[in-house]
């Protein structure tokens, strides 16, 4: 029988990577994970200080259980490590209320009796007088919503999984992904040159990159380039967690989506659906932007929030990673047996990692998941 290097890998120490790693160390297990370059690097899809957490989700009903164990397990995670992860600091929905945020909004709050409070064109630009909104704009606030300190939140899971036994390389490239009928043969090269491994089983959180590891996943994954923007504000009272806080706002024909001034960053402002360049190589998406990618959200900040420096502009390059439901894909493909896919894609997966690590940690130890997975299956299109 070929002895194992370890009963489990972790491919990929990123968001869902390094939760992983933690979850799986919590249920006791043998396991190593790898990682190209260092946790919290910049050079994937969760850099960039902080990611919204929202529970209240327009992307529906089905990730709120989801997001509610990674709420609870980010609070854990913050007990563990001794650090401030995430600031529930509230936030306001804004747009029309037959429009494409309001109405799946309400539909989750509803499926799920969530707190909220709704609120008038006037009262929103009483309370919120940083956004300038249209006669027909309603809103929606969300106590439940906040910021996730997002490099942070990444090296504390790896350290809480170092701190219970997990083995950790960096500067390790996974280069083959194998599985057999004894485990899972991986191939990796780092600084003691190339080697190979083999696992009792492998979860993969390798995020953008994992098609071109797993070619023969039934589940289409495209990778696009996004952008991180921030904007200077004079004012940096008024655009405080406390009191600007999270915003979503559907107006102009973009979702919009921004966070508070935090931490030495100015207010982070996105368009979800800004048009955005396939990237054919993950490894080779600059963090550098040109000043024309970021000129579509300058203008959108200049007619919407117009007490923001829409000129005092800090950018760096991202990766969306799409399938197309825009949904998760959790579970044992069909084609990979031994292989625990961990994808978190589709642009809102930081929030949830913690709980898609616990989920793919307990099937990994044939565990029960403690969440229903049905609409993450990574064979849903076939
Ligand atoms: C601009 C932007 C804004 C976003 N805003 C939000 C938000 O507000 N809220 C929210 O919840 N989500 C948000 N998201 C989405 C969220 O950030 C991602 O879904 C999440 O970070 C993806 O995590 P991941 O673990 O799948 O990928 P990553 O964090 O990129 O991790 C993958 C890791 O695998 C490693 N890896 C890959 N290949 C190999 C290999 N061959 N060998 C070794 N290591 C490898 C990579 O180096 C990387 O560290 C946003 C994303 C972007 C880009």
């Amino acid at each position: 029988m070929t002895t194992l290097d370890a009963d489990l890998a972790v491919l990929g120490l990123g968001a869902a990577g390094s939760s992983t790693l933690w979850r799986c160390a919590t249920r006791g297990a043998d396991v190593i994970g790898f990682e190209q370059h260092t946790p919290g690097h910049p050079h994937g899809s969760s850099h960039g200080h902080s990611r919204l957490f929202r529970t209240a989700l327009v992307e529906g009903p089905q990730y709120v259980a989801l997001a509610q164990h990674a709420l609870r397990l980010w609070r854990e995670l913050e007990q563990t490590d001794g650090t401030e992860l995430l600031s529930l600091c509230g936030g306001i929905f804004l747009g029309p209320a037959d429009g494409r945020l309001l109405p799946p909004i309400l539909e989750t709050i509803e499926a799920h009796d969530l707190p909220h409070e709704r609120l008038t064109t006037a009262q929103i630009r009483s309370a919120y007088p940083q956004h300038t909104i249209e006669d027909a704009t309603v809103g929606i606030r969300d106590p439940g919503t906040g910021v996730l300190r997002s490099e942070a939140g990444i090296r504390a899971a790896v350290r809480a999984a170092v701190g219970l036994g997990a083995r950790v390389r960096t500067g390790e490239r996974i280069l083959a992904v194998q599985p057999g009928d004894r485990g899972v043969e991986v191939r990796s090269t780092g600084p003691e040159g190339e080697r190979t491994w083999r696992f009792g089983r492998v979860i993969m959180a390798t995020g953008a990159w994992t098609a071109g590891l797993l070619p023969g996943l039934s589940i289409p994954m495209q990778v696009r380039r996004t952008l991180l923007t921030w904007f200077g504000a004079p004012d940096a009272e008024q655009f405080g967690p406390g009191s600007f806080g999270v915003f979503l706002h559907e107006a102009d024909g973009y979702l919009a989506w921004g966070a508070p001034a935090l931490e030495g960053y100015g207010v982070k402002v996105g368009l979800h659906d800004l048009p955005a360049p396939a990237v054919a190589d993950p490894g080779r998406n600059p963090l550098e932007v040109d000043p024309a990618e970021w000129a579509e959200v300058a203008a959108w900040v200049s007619r919407r929030l117009p007490t923001l420096d829409s000129a005092d502009v800090r950018a760096e390059g991202c990766m969306y990673t799409h399938t197309p439901d825009e949904a998760f894909s959790i579970g044992i493909p069909r084609a990979y047996p031994g292989v625990v896919l961990a994808a978190a894609c589709s642009g809102h997966g930081f929030k949830h990692a913690t709980a898609v690590g616990d989920v793919a940690a307990a099937l990994a130890v044939d565990d029960e998941p403690p969440v229903d997975l049905t609409p993450f299956s990574p064979d849903r299109f076939g």
